[in-house]
């Protein structure tokens, strides 16, 4: 990986962290009990509480309207505590399909990278213990 990307990507995911206003979500954890964390939704959409073996917990999902399109953000926890955020990203792309190819390669790279930088960070903090 190009180390000026990456120092980019890293700086990126710093003043995400600094600069973040976005929705919050609770710290609570799921606790393998079947008892939901209070930011699960408990209805339909959780798996958890009737301890599938691999049943889930899920919030409610957000949805954002951006210049380019939508996201929309999910956060599950498996029934033994593991959790995840699922991102859905519906980009508007250009009408030449070249051109539309290529955007599409630079932004699953794109975000790829980016997720990889705000998780080297966040491993970073959890070793200061921050
Ligand atoms: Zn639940």
């Amino acid at each position: 990986m190009n180390v000026n990307i990456w120092a980019a990507a890293r700086a990126f995911a710093s003043a995400l962290r600094a600069g973040h206003d976005g929705p919050r979500t609770s710290q609570h954890r799921a606790s393998g009990t079947g008892t939901c964390p209070d930011w699960c939704t408990s209805d339909h959409r959780c798996t958890a509480w009737r301890r599938f073996p691999n049943g889930e917990h899920r919030s409610r999902s957000v949805s954002t309207r951006t210049p380019y399109g939508m996201m929309t953000t999910t956060r599950t926890a498996s029934v033994g505590g593991v959790t995840h955020v699922e991102m859905l990203l519906s980009v508007r792309l250009d009408m030449r399909d070249r051109i539309a190819i290529r955007q599409a390669q630079l932004l699953t790279s794109g975000v790829d990278l980016a997720t990889r930088a705000v998780l080297a960070t966040s491993a970073e903090l959890r070793e200061v213990g921050r």
